[in-house]
């Protein structure tokens, strides 16, 4: 037990879910960090689309109110009773579960923080650690990417969609990049994308054909979901694999299994949080994506910084997809 008063510090909540209206600038009370916990005040908060699942609720959130983000660096200002391993001063990072990293200062459970190495800016770790170890579990675990692979990325200029293509490209593999307006096309080639295909203006399916000479791919990572769920099936080729990361666009309507036997396709939904379970598997992703960024295989596009209290305009960028590149509110 702990003598000392609650501590108030300023947080984002959702009471209601909602539009991104509905993100409010609170007072919160924060208490000691418990048996295997720390306390951890945020320097750099990363926004992810997973947030604005949870706060309209495509994904439930335990209970209302509750504090949206999964992302965060910053520094431990206390540790749990007997707590080793971990000190006041450290700096951290965490991307995952649970929930609550729009706020000056969270308790989190000491076995999901990862320490940040000096040559890692703590706005830039923010940037890229969830979205980067996203990327890592998708062309190193779910389905592994090797040179020769044709490779098709949805969002391409998006904070994942780019940091995919950079580590597809450094794997060997051809990847072609989906994007909805030429700014963000440049982007894609930049970042390794060897064709850009801008989907809001040609019909994907019929460009990837073309670009495949009537091949298809083996691989695509679809994190848009509803909207080119069944576009994606039709550019594999014959037993390759869809990998559906994502719904920016809406959940996808039910696939029926004859959707999959006309090519004897492989279809996945994975989950970063499936994939980096135990401490070693979140070491392991964590450190790939650190020393990838620290060799300069990956480059972080970092576009858009907010005020911590102005989540709901970045929510609002967001969504309305005049973001590329990943989005970090500064406490
Ligand atoms: P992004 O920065 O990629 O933003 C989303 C992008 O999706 C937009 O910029 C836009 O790019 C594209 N998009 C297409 N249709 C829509 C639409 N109707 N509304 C909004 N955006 C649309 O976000 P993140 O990098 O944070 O996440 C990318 C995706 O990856 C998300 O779907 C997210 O849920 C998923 N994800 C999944 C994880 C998992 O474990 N399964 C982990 C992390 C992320 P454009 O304008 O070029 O079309």
């Amino acid at each position: 037990a702990s003598l000392s008063p609650p501590k108030m510090v300023k947080a984002i909540r959702v009471h209601e879910l909602g539009g991104h209206e509905v993100l409010k600038w609170d007072d919160v009370e924060i208490g000691e960090p418990k048996d295997g916990e720390v306390r951890v005040r945020n320097k750099a908060v990363g926004v992810n689309f997973i947030d604005v699942y949870f706060r309209k609720g495509v994904y439930k959130a335990p209970s209302l109110p509750f504090t949206p983000g999964m992302e965060a660096v910053g520094v431990v200002t206390a540790v749990g009773p007997g707590l080793t391993g971990r000190k006041v001063g450290d700096l951290v990072a965490y991307a995952g579960q649970p929930m609550g990293s729009y706020a000056e200062e969270q308790i989190l459970p000491a076995d999901k923080v990862v320490p940040v190495p000096a040559s890692v800016d703590p706005v830039i770790g923010a940037a890229i650690l969830l979205k980067g170890m996203t990327a890592h579990f998708l062309v190193r675990r779910c389905f592994k990417v090797e040179p020769g692979h044709t490779v098709l990325v949805h969002a391409a200029a998006g904070g994942v969609g780019s940091l995919l293509c950079q580590w597809a490209n450094a794997l060997g593999a051809t990847v072609i990049g989906l994007v909805s307006n030429k700014e963000k096309a440049a982007q894609a080639k930049e970042d390794g994308c060897h064709h850009v295909i801008i989907y809001s203006e040609e019909d994907f399916v019929v460009r990837v054909n073309e670009v495949t000479s009537g091949n298809g791919v083996d691989v695509v990572y679809d994190s848009v979901g509803k909207d080119t769920f069944e576009g994606s099936l039709a550019c594999l080729k014959l037993r390759g694999y869809m990998v559906s990361f994502g719904q920016a666009s809406g959940t996808p309507d039910p696939v029926p299994l004859s959707a999959l036997a006309a090519k004897s396709l492989f279809l996945t939904r994975p989950t970063l949080f499936q994939y980096v379970v135990t401490r070693d598997e979140l070491l392991e992703a964590a450190g790939e994506v650190f020393t990838n960024v620290a060799s300069g295989v990956l480059k972080v596009r970092l576009n858009h910084t907010y005020p911590l209290s102005e989540a709901a305009k970045a929510h609002a960028d967001l969504e309305s997809r005049k973001t590329s590149g990943s989005i970090v509110l500064i406490p």
